[in-house]
């Protein structure tokens, strides 16, 4: 029998209902139970592939190829489970679907409407594509209140009524602030927040109050009685050092035996995070340091980079260092004194996955500063694509190199595989549509024998990683790159599409088409990141 938890979230947004729910699961999975999580996101887009990451942070990709929301990734890292599309929905997803569905007739005349046309596709979204999970975490995106999360809040109820209370659980995330001048911890926010969600028909069975300190026994007495819970259902979700306590700290407050009681069930295991608090001794000891700079165009924002930061950090405790990232603005980076300035003291340079031309100009002048001093380098998806650009117009002379997506060239080296595949011309970009027209989730390649990317794998020649671009490198510019020192150490298996390059005179220099930080986890980081930090902590050695 599969029973659903449903997590919602009050007062403000950000509270990390992701993290919430990824850690109920990942506690679940310690008692051995099989679990699923799913985001149902309100908002109108059909996915967050074509936000600006300063609107929605990460579009984290599934390896089935969806566009999704970043939470997914705390799910996969927390769980080890790989997400699907079908464990992320919105409202724009929804509406297509109905929409498509009425011009097809298939309402047979009736009036189309948010209940029960809307709820029933939320409810069919929830119930489908399952295989045997023992839980289904829910997470509801929004804060309770907004007139968009609400079909989403009336179709969880629905569900619980229909399927029956003992198959449903219902977690609201709160905040319970501290007022400096009061020297109090306040309770209201929370009290309205669930008398909002009662009065659309939910009770919450549980609240998870987010706070700076520790909840006084009052203050939850005080939240038992105004929300109509249990006190000993009220939980504190303190803040923590790093996202990788959050588990330890609600098995401390008793959460997940608190939720098998709910559902009358007994732990099937006796539930060991070991591995979750060695991780985290190991994150908080004092180690040695090695300065990454992350040089990219959404640095004031971390969570455009979510997995990257993580995969970083994973490798960085793997290889018992201290990460000391620098996150530098690309655009702020014009000359050689900007890179002396901003880069003088790193030992690894990453530029991220981007799109567009804002700070192109300092990237290329990074990856040639990497290029020249020796510095370990790693391009991931646009950053490989800018080595390339960089390659060519300083090692091939080829000084008018650019990728199409940025400017009209007569050297095309990062272009739409149709402007060299289609006879000998090049061109003009086909007019793509925006939305969903990218090379998109897990495709395999193949790596070259005796290669850096070779000796990373262990040896593997063949590898699947996971996509997110419309642009490739031009293969037509390979064999005069390769007579330049550099090497096409991963392609597509067809051989057309190069996905990696690094170089012969280098100590690291590699670039990847794909996202490798989309499957790094905190228990087995990516073997990319891995050897990056090793190189780094190499070149800090050297460099003492
Ligand atoms: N803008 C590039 C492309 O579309 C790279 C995308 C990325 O870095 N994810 O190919």
């Amino acid at each position: 029998m599969v029973r659903y938890i449903f997590v919602t979230g009050g007062v403000v947004s950000s509270l990390g209902k992701g993290i919430a729910s990824a850690s109920i699961a990942t506690l679940l999975q310690s008692r051995g139970y099989k679990v699923r999580i799913r985001k149902l996101d309100p908002y109108l887009n059909i996915d967050p592939g074509t936000m600006n990451p300063y609107e929605h942070g990460e579009v984290y990709v599934t390896e089935d190829g969806a566009e999704t929301d970043l939470d997914l990734g705390h799910y996969e890292r927390f769980t080890e489970i790989n997400t699907k599309k079908s464990d992320n929905i919105t409202t724009g997803k929804i509406y297509q679907n109905i929409i498509t569905k009425e011009r097809n007739g298939f309402y047979k005349g009736s009036t189309v409407q948010i209940i029960p046309h809307v709820t029933d596709e939320i409810k069919k979204f929830i119930t489908s594509d399952l295989t045997n999970e023992d839980f289904v975490i829910c997470e509801i995106g929004g804060t309770v209140g907004d007139i968009e999360s609400l079909p989403f809040l009336e179709a969880i109820r629905q569900y619980s009524n229909e399927a029956g209370a003992e198959k449903c659980l219902f977690i609201h995330l709160t905040l319970v602030p501290y007022i400096k001048s009061a020297a109090e911890l306040k309770t209201k926010p929370t009290q309205h927040s669930v008398k909002e969600l009662r009065s659309i028909g939910i009770q919450p069975d549980m609240i998870l109050c987010r706070s700076e300190s520790l909840i006084p026994n009052e203050e939850k007495d005080k939240i038992a009685l105004f929300c109509n819970v249990k006190k000993s259902n009220v939980f504190q979700s303190i803040d923590v050092r790093s996202i990788y306590e959050v588990p330890i700290k609600y098995q401390e407050e008793g959460l997940d035996r608190k939720i098998l009681d709910h559902f009358g069930i007994a732990s099937k295991k006796n539930p060991k995070l070991d591995n979750w608090k060695s991780f985290n001794k190991k994150l908080n000891a004092k180690k040695n340091k090695v300065n990454i700079s992350i040089v990219g165009k959404y640095t004031h924002l971390k969570d455009a980079y979510k997995s990257l930061h993580e995969a970083l950090i994973h490798a960085s405790v793997y290889n018992n260092v201290d990460l000391d990232l620098d996150w530098i603005e690309s655009s702020d980076i014009k000359n050689s004194k900007d890179l002396e300035n901003k880069l003088g003291r790193t030992n690894g340079i990453l530029i991220p996955g981007g799109f567009g031309k804002r700070g192109v100009d300092g990237k290329i002048l990074s990856v040639q500063f990497a290029r020249t001093k020796k510095i370990p380098f790693f391009g991931i998806c646009f950053g490989m694509q800018i080595s390339v650009i960089e390659l060519a117009k300083n090692l091939l002379g080829l000084k008018d190199s650019n990728s199409t997506e940025l400017s009209k060239t007569k050297n095309p080296v990062v272009c739409l595989i149709e402007e060299w595949t289609q006879g000998k011309k090049i061109l003009k970009g086909e007019k793509y549509k925006i939305g969903g027209s990218m090379r998109l989730g897990s495709y395999p390649a193949k790596v070259k024998k005796d290669s850096l990317l070779y000796k990373i794998y262990g040896n593997k020649s063949l590898i699947h990683e996971r996509h997110r671009h419309r642009y490739e490198v031009n293969s037509t510019y390979k064999s005069m790159l390769e007579k330049k020192g550099v090497v096409f150490s991963a392609n597509s298996p067809d051989g057309k599409l190069p996905e990696a390059i690094e170089l012969n005179n280098h100590p690291w220099f590699l670039g990847v088409q794909f996202h490798p930080e989309l499957k790094s986890r905190p228990f087995a980081p990516h073997k990319i990141f891995i050897s990056f930090i090793q190189a780094a902590i190499k070149n800090k050695n050297l460099n003492l």
